[in-house]
């Protein structure tokens, strides 16, 4: 096998804006709200005509505010992961709060989907030191917020600590790490909400970007893991979505298959 593409979607929706970006604004706030209103059913259909299953990521609050959304994300055959409850960064939480968040953001999930999340992802992407370790007492069983490998899960610590400067690794944990990379997210490139984020950028650039990397893993790193992040409310533009039909199509030319992060994790499992 040439390798696996895994397309992950972040369901941030208005958490997004309101957690993360602090807008106080029934204009800032609207953009979030098409992520679940336009974005998701264009990607659902997308991903019903290419037959390809995805993981979507969905913060607690989410999760309750479009239930109908997230049934039927479930009922299409894609996988349900956690993406925090609310979308709060969460480092510089103490340990309770953030073990009561983790466990809200799942719960909330849970009476949505019916369907006990493996997977985790942090909102922005930002792990605490503590995360992991609160992960596991949860039953999560991989991760996908950090940067260490590009097409080679691995093993997320637990216990890393900065003391006095110095950097000190804690032990291997029993999650998985499927790492990501901001190269292979589309927030970067098309997201316009400055002065983080410029956006604006010609999606075939995208796409060429995309692809070259894939390129890359099928020549150079044998049975890769190829990991795409994507949030509903920005890849949903129309020329957007044709782009991502376009990489889809690339890569089955090329041979690969595609798989949710669950289903990955469980051939790793197997191997
Ligand atoms: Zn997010």
């Amino acid at each position: 096998m040439p390798g696996t593409v895994c397309l992950t979607f972040d369901l941030d929706a208005v958490a997004l804006w309101i957690d993360t970006f602090r807008s106080s604004s029934p204009s800032a706030i609207s953009r979030g709200e098409y992520g679940p209103e336009v974005g998701l059913p264009r990607i659902l259909d997308l991903l019903a005509r290419q037959s390809v299953t995805a993981t979507f990521f969905i913060p607690g609050s989410v999760a309750e505010l479009y239930p109908d959304s997230i049934r039927l994300i479930r009922d299409q055959g894609h996988e349900l992961a956690s993406h925090g409850d609310t979308h709060k960064l969460l480092p510089g939480m103490v340990h309770e709060d953030e073990r009561r968040t983790l466990e809200r953001g799942i719960d909330r999930l849970v009476k949505a989907s019916g369907e006990q999340p493996v997977g985790f992802r942090a909102p922005a992407w930002e792990l605490s030191f503590q995360t992991v370790e609160i992960l596991e007492t949860f039953g999560i069983r991989y991760d996908s917020s950090q940067f260490a490998s590009d097409f080679r899960p691995y093993r997320a610590r637990s216990g890393d600590r900065i003391e006095e400067g110095a950097w000190i690794r804690g032990r291997a944990s029993s999650i998985w790490e499927f790492p990501i990379a901001w190269e292979l997210d589309d927030v970067p490139y098309f997201l316009v909400h400055p002065p983080a984020f410029s956006g604006g950028t010609d999606p075939r650039t995208v796409g060429r970007i995309w692809q070259d990397e894939l390129d890359y893993m099928v020549a150079n790193e044998p049975a890769g893991l190829f990991t795409l992040t994507m949030h509903p409310q920005v890849i949903g533009r129309g020329p957007r979505v044709l782009m991502l039909e376009r990489f889809i199509e690339h890569a089955r030319g090329l041979g690969c298959d595609f798989s949710s992060l669950n289903h990955a994790l469980h051939r790793l499992e197997q191997s």
